[in-house]
């Protein structure tokens, strides 16, 4: 867990009954707020910092069930354990709280061996779900790398390019693209073998990954071809960006096993227009695009950049 520390929002009108509880909560160890009413609890808890909500239920302005509620329609990304406090313990209230959001019910009152042993089951389920959230991200994030590269794949590719497409049309923003090819890759395989070939293409990887610039992302398309994709940026910049990475390519030799091998890449670059809708109009005319410019490069010699047309 990335903050061992679980904050909790305690929410009650009354200020004793307030400072009692908060001082129990923190003798424990639970970093504790407080807020005097729903309203306020409610502001404080779409911060996103509280994992758990202890609540009194009668307060004025917005009461405990309401907050409750408003809590679970907000809908936010880490679950928010949830406690109402309230003498009225009748077996309708019990359902109504339920009802309204909240995962538990205290007495109040609330006797202090009780409430330590409520919250810190709260505290139990926030870390459960906090690390099967985690696990979640982790899973996610793998389904859209390349295993080999560590470079986005081609899924996200697809899915992302839609995107940033569509940002780029809504605001009237520049967008490029580079299709970056290794030369002669084959040969690589041949002579090395495929291990050798692998720490070659992860190499290349790498000099992209650590080419780019804040916004920019690279994703391995296929074999030993990697798309780089630049916000923001129009085909003469890109056309720069991709020459001085033709340049490190050619540079910096891939160490292996086997030793240094030197590699060279071909480039073609292409720009998304946004104002005249056409023919780079879809993500798969964008990328076609910049393979028949990468082509140009290939059926000129290799190791040079196109843009284009
Ligand atoms: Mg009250």
């Amino acid at each position: 867990m990335a903050d061992d520390n679980i904050r909790v929002l305690l929410v009650d009108d009354e200020p004793v009954s307030r400072r009692v509880v908060q001082f129990l909560l923190e003798k424990e160890g639970y970093v504790t707020e407080t807020a005097s009413n729903g309203e306020e609890a409610l502001a404080k808890i779409l911060t996103g910092r509280f994992h758990i909500l202890l609540t009194d239920w009668q307060m004025p302005k917005m009461d405990g069930l309401a907050l409750c509620r408003h809590v679970r329609e907000a809908n936010l990304p880490g679950y928010v354990y949830t406690l109402i406090l309230t003498a009225n313990s009748s077996e309708q209230a019990v359902v109504a709280a339920l009802e309204a959001g909240a995962d538990d019910f205290l007495h109040k009152p609330p006797n202090k061996h009780e409430l330590l042993a409520r919250v810190m089951s709260g505290a139990r389920i926030v870390r459960l779900e906090q690390s099967l959230r985690e696990a979640n991200e982790k899973i996610q994030k793998l389904s859209l790398t390349d295993p080999l590269c560590g470079t986005f794949n081609r899924k996200y590719l697809n899915e992302q390019l839609v995107l940033e497409m569509e940002r780029a049309k809504r605001y009237s923003r520049p967008l490029s693209l580079i299709v970056a090819d290794l030369d002669h890759f084959k040969r690589v395989n041949d002579e090395f073998g495929h291990l050798i070939g692998d720490d070659v293409l992860r190499h290349f990887g790498s000099l992209c990954m650590t080419s780019m610039r804040v916004n920019d992302w690279v994703a391995r398309y296929g074999g030993e071809e990697f798309v780089i994709v630049l916000p923001e940026t129009p085909l003469g910049e890109a056309s720069c960006y991709a020459e001085r990475l033709r340049l490190r390519v050619a540079s910096v030799a891939a160490a292996t096993s086997s030793g240094a091998v030197s590699i060279t890449a071909s480039f073609g670059v292409a720009e998304f227009s946004a104002v005249s809708g056409d023919k780079t109009d879809s993500g798969e005319n964008l990328l076609r695009a910049a393979d028949a410019a990468l082509y140009e490069s290939k059926r000129a010699g290799r190791n040079q950049v196109t843009c284009a047309k």
